[in-house]
């Protein structure tokens, strides 16, 4: 089986989680700040927040930017559940706002029709998130804009993104958006098994998430409400939780860092061994928006006749190449569907939804399966 995504684990990384091992910390400890530092100087971040996954940093990152019950909170529907469930945490309501086709990112004139609509009713959001497909930028740019011209704060949900960059800054320097968030589960471009980070330039956003990360308790003598009654104490201040990141995985994340920029060379580089092998199939391929370098997390095409997807997919499956779909409506899944939302309210993400098809796409993948995966296909679709 040719799978969809796969970690690229050396002996450096076995070594680096070996030491900790034999260390006097095997939670959160010296290795947790060290790749938090790491990851700060590799996105270009001034604070980082090491935590158990991304679906934590994105809670934490809320919580932090003051969503709570009575709220409203964007995101996209082309995304995974935990781009929408954690404004849900927090209590606060989560709406959508619909696509644009060539990329399944959030459109940026969807969100400036309904920000109009939403200004005119007065329940503007507090929060929007965004969510880098693939790796793919989103608009940021625009998206900042019309975020900034109504005082919302924006989250990039970059879990597929670490490693890319936008008009020549890093995925991450949260040059228009409050909070980025990074996941490090194993098929993302970097991994820690699980685990997530959430980076920003403000110092009281790092606090409170790195509060909200251990139960909300401090032991920063200059944070504190009262005075230090000694080396014992700490304060609780906000209902936090245990998000934390335990220094083995801060270790393996730390070394999978240094490899970062050949991950994500290596990912381009086979996305464009797949480009050259796709040009006369009736697809389109979902390509980066200009002045973004994508780290590829996926691969995704878009079938020009969406009514094959299914055939095709089960018959790649059955020739042992695991594609995939990504992703699967928000609004669509049941949950959700009892919150109230409904089959054509975000058309061009159901329309999206459709069409695609996820092919593999991973460091050690090879030119050979390439080849073997783009026969399939051809066979397939002509
Ligand atoms: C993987 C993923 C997450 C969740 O990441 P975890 O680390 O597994 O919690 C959130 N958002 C998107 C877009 C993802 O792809």
């Amino acid at each position: 089986m040719i799978p969809y995504g796969k970690q690229d684990i050396n002996q450096n990384d076995i070594d680096a989680v070996i030491n900790v091992m034999q260390s006097d910390y095997l939670s959160q400890g010296p290795k947790v700040a060290e790749f938090e530092q790491a990851i700060s100087e590799s996105v270009g971040a001034n604070y980082s927040v090491a935590v158990n996954s991304a679906t934590s940093a994105l809670h934490i990152a809320c919580l932090a930017l003051g969503v709570a019950s009575n709220d409203l909170v964007w995101t996209t529907p082309i995304t995974f559940v935990a781009s929408a469930n954690c404004a849900l945490y927090c209590g606060a309501e989560i709406d959508f706002v619909d696509v644009e086709p060539t990329t399944g990112n959030m459109s940026s004139s969807a969100l400036a029709a309904k920000l109009l609509l939403a200004n005119a009713n007065a329940r503007l959001p507090k929060v929007i998130i965004v969510v880098h497909m693939a790796g793919h930028s989103c608009n940021m740019k625009a998206i900042a804009q019309l975020a900034k011209q109504h005082g919302i704060k924006v989250i990039e949900d970059a879990s597929h993104g670490i490693g890319g960059s936008y008009q020549s800054k890093k995925i991450g320097a949260c040059q228009y958006s409050d909070i980025t968030i990074f996941s490090f589960h194993p098929v993302k471009i970097i991994t820690t098994a699980e685990g997530g980070v959430a980076t920003t330039n403000s110092k009281p956003i790092a606090d409170a998430m790195a509060m909200y990360r251990s139960h909300g308790i401090t032991k920063d003598p200059a944070l504190m409400e009262r005075p230090q009654e000694g080396d014992w104490y700490y304060e609780q201040h906000h209902l936090g939780f245990n998000y934390r990141m335990t220094d083995l995985q801060a270790a393996l994340g730390a070394s999978q860092l240094t490899r970062i920029d050949e991950f994500v060379e290596k990912r381009n580089t086979l996305a464009a061994i797949y480009r050259s092998q796709l040009t006369d199939l009736p697809i389109n391929v979902v390509e980066p928006i200009e002045q973004s370098y994508s780290a590829r997390h996926l691969f995704i095409i878009r079938l020009l006749q969406p009514d094959k997807r299914k055939a095709i997919f089960d018959a790649m499956r059955a020739q042992g190449i695991q594609v995939h779909v990504h992703y699967f409506p928000v609004h669509l899944q049941p949950y959700y569907q009892k919150l109230g939302f409904s089959v054509g309210q975000f058309p061009e993400a159901e329309r999206f939804y459709r069409s695609i098809l996820t092919l593999p796409l991973y460091p050690n993948l090879t030119a050979e399966q390439i080849g073997y995966i783009c026969n399939n296909l051809r066979e397939l679709l002509i």
